[in-house]
């Protein structure tokens, strides 16, 4: 109870300050009107994750490692959420008890929970100037700058991997109308430390989002707020990497959600970060605490770039502030009315159409304001390399251009395939990579052409761009190149990883991509499939996107086309001649993002009505299921067999459907579920 107490402490201040109780009613009306809110609620979810996770956010909850032996509080956990953040057990003090001497048991606890229930989990936090150990308070200076450097890359790289975002720096900034930051031992060694720990976070785990994280920044009018903005844009601007910007939401009467909080994650959005609220709670009871709560769900919802949200615990008795009763379940574990306007935002919201918007521009990956840029990888297939390469470009949630030998081809045409499939765009190198300069412009047609038809027969696509091996070019190529329809590439930034670079080198090669650019890279090498999730990261960090390469200028540019969904689209499975009639189950993938995709089963009634239904969905190892809506789920103990049933009866008409979706966390596996139907 005492590191509740040190951080209760801490926000006293700030809820005793605000004068704004009278506009909370004027805040929800504004807030309505500014969310998404569409008809149908037929496929609505029937718990918080997974009502979040069909417009692709997540809920989450923080969690308490010595109450995972409470059997309600973990049934809770385990139904309603899908995003976990450590209360107390991965801050300073609990990690690095004593200085260089590390204590991961009780973060471990929590995240291996969180992993083998497919959850997601946000670190907390890495540098804060409060519940430090005992031997960090007394250190400045230099001595302090690099205690705090160590500590974060040492937690950082040993959760590697297994954290979505992090929360870098918690509560910087003052309170009060100074707009600055507030005075500490880590502020006394510098201004730039905040900075230094994002970049050490950084390079210790390229892949997790990297958040500022504070309180009292909901209201936009607010200096402190101000002054956490001009940092990011200042940050955005010198290509600090920072991803998101968390904001705590505790809430009060005295302190009660603002009638602009929508302005405020919007303009923060606007900077190229996504924002999340991390610590929400709202004090109260009742019909005016299920109305605050509503109009946070409403204004994340309606920020495309508002990635999620997390409760600042499960039931009032988990609560820091417990006598305000400002969470979502009663000290019995009982959902409260605040609970059933959550869930009945999000599912009003998570009913507009995201998978335009959130597969273009997927919410974990970088807005593109700087430009796109061209990756591109020359002489595959390759039977011991492309299938590994496209898995990190997925997980990374990253596009290229393939230039393919034709000889390569014909050897492995799946693989040609799956590269298409993988959303990636494929060009013609040659079919045995000659130096074409020294061809016959009649060898230099048969070379050219081969490969075409190589390409076409096995993606369905004759390629529109063309690579000359070592990019020797002269104007016979170039006008047999034009014969065929072919745009010539060449590029901007030669990575040297066919000249024994280092995954190190390939991505400092990849940092110097500007916007229109192209790099050229190869498929057989593992240090350049190494290199993938820290270009993403950088190219992320910078604003940029992977694009397409133009036919018309050779140069990368947006992509045209959305990348097509896993594996095949739908896949069905009829199972018929049984006594309660026939019915057909069809998969299809709605949304995909760097990490994970949602699926969408529909279950058909045959020839004759049935009244009832059960549905198998098989995921491949690794891959997890995170949440479902719109069906009961049951499993094997293998974890990888869900059985569906309907929620109350399945009736369905002759030839009528019904459908039950559910997000998977991928972990690298990005096959397509098998699906099938039997009746009852
Ligand atoms: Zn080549």
């Amino acid at each position: 109870m005492s590191r509740t107490a040190v951080t209760a402490a801490g926000r006293s201040e700030a809820r005793g300050r605000s004068r704004r109780a009278a506009v909370v009613v004027g805040a929800i009306g504004l807030l309505s009107a500014a969310a998404v809110v569409l008809p149908n609620v037929a496929t609505a979810g029937t718990t918080l994750g997974a009502s979040a996770a069909e417009s692709g956010r997540y809920f989450g909850t923080a969690v308490a490692a010595n109450k995972l032996s409470d059997s309600t509080y973990v049934g809770i956990l385990n139904r309603e959420f899908d995003m976990v953040t450590a209360e107390n057990e991965m801050k300073m003090d609990a990690t690095e008890p004593n200085q260089n001497q590390f204590s991961f048991g009780n973060g471990d606890r929590i995240v291996n929970h969180a992993r083998n229930q497919g959850k997601r989990v946000r670190g907390h936090a890495l540098a804060w100037h409060s519940q430090q150990p005992g031997w960090m308070q007394n250190m400045s200076g230099t001595a302090l700058r690099n205690a705090m450097l160590n500590h974060v890359t040492q937690v950082a790289t040993y959760y590697k991997g297994k954290i979505y975002a992090w929360d870098v720096v918690n509560e910087a900034y003052a309170d009060g109308s100074s707009g600055g930051r507030r005075d500490s031992n880590l502020q006394r060694t510098g201004n730039d430390w905040i900075e230094a720990a994002f970049r050490a976070a950084r390079a210790a785990d390229p892949n997790a989002k990297l958040c500022y994280n504070d309180y009292n920044t909901d209201n936009w009018s607010h200096a402190k707020t101000q002054g956490v903005y001009r940092m990011v844009q200042d940050f955005k601007s010198r290509g600090v990497p920072i991803d998101c910007v968390g904001f705590q939401a505790h809430f009060n009467s005295g302190n009660p959600v603002p009638s602009n909080y929508h302005t405020t994650l919007q303009n923060f959005a606007d900077l190229g970060v996504d924002v999340q609220i991390t610590e929400l709670d709202i004090e109260g009871s009742g019909s005016t605490q299920a109305q605050q709560y509503q109009g946070v769900v409403q204004a994340c919802l309606a920020v495309t770039r508002c990635t999620g949200i997390t409760v600042w615990g499960i039931r009032d008795s988990d609560s820091w502030r417990s006598s305000g009763t400002p969470l979502l379940f009663d000290g019995s574990g009982n959902k409260k009315a605040a609970y059933t306007s959550v869930l009945n935002a999000l599912n009003a919201g998570s009913t507009a159409p995201p998978s335009t918007t959130t597969t273009t521009t997927p919410p974990n990956t970088s807005d593109c304001r700087a430009g796109y840029v061209g990756l591109t990888y020359d002489d595959g297939p390759n039977g011991s390399t492309t299938t590994q390469l496209l898995n990190a470009l997925r997980s990374a949630g990253l596009r290229a251009t393939f230039f393919n030998q034709g000889n390569r081809v014909q050897q492995n045409p799946g693989l040609a395939k799956a590269q298409r499939d993988a959303g990636m765009w494929v060009g013609n190198h040659s079919w045995s990579h000659p130096h074409m300069t020294q061809l016959s412009q009649s060898q230099m047609a048969s070379e050219i052409s081969q490969t075409q038809q190589a390409i076409q027969s096995a993606t369905g696509e004759a390629p529109k761009l063309f690579r000359p091996p070592y990019g020797e070019t002269n104007s016979t190529l170039k006008s047999v190149e034009a014969q065929y329809g072919l745009t010539e590439v060449l590029w901007s930034v030669d990575s040297q990883d066919w000249n024994n670079a280092s995954t190190a080198q390939i991505v400092q090669a990849a940092s110097t991509l500007q916007n229109g650019g192209v790099i050229l890279m190869h498929d057989g090498y593992q240090t350049t499939i190494n290199a993938i999730p820290q270009i993403a990261a950088n190219l992320a960090s910078r604003g940029l996107c992977a694009g397409m390469i133009s036919t018309s200028t050779g140069q990368a540019v947006a992509p045209n086309d959305n990348p097509p969904t896993t594996g095949p689209t739908t896949t069905t499975t009829t199972t018929s001649q049984q006594p309660g009639g026939s019915c057909t189950a069809t998969y299809r993938t709605t949304q995909q993002w760097g990490d994970r995709f949602n699926g969408e089963v529909t279950v058909r009634a045959g020839a004759s009505a049935i009244t009832s239904w059960t549905a198998t969905v098989t995921v491949t190892s690794p891959q997890k299921v995170s949440a479902t809506w719109n069906g009961t789920p049951s499993w094997d103990s293998s974890g990888n067999v869900m059985t569906m049933k309907p929620n109350g009866n399945g009736n369905l008409a002759a030839g009528a459907s019904t459908t039950f979706g559910f997000t998977v966390m991928t972990n690298g596996q990005w096959a397509a579920p098998t699906v099938s139907c039997r009746t009852p």
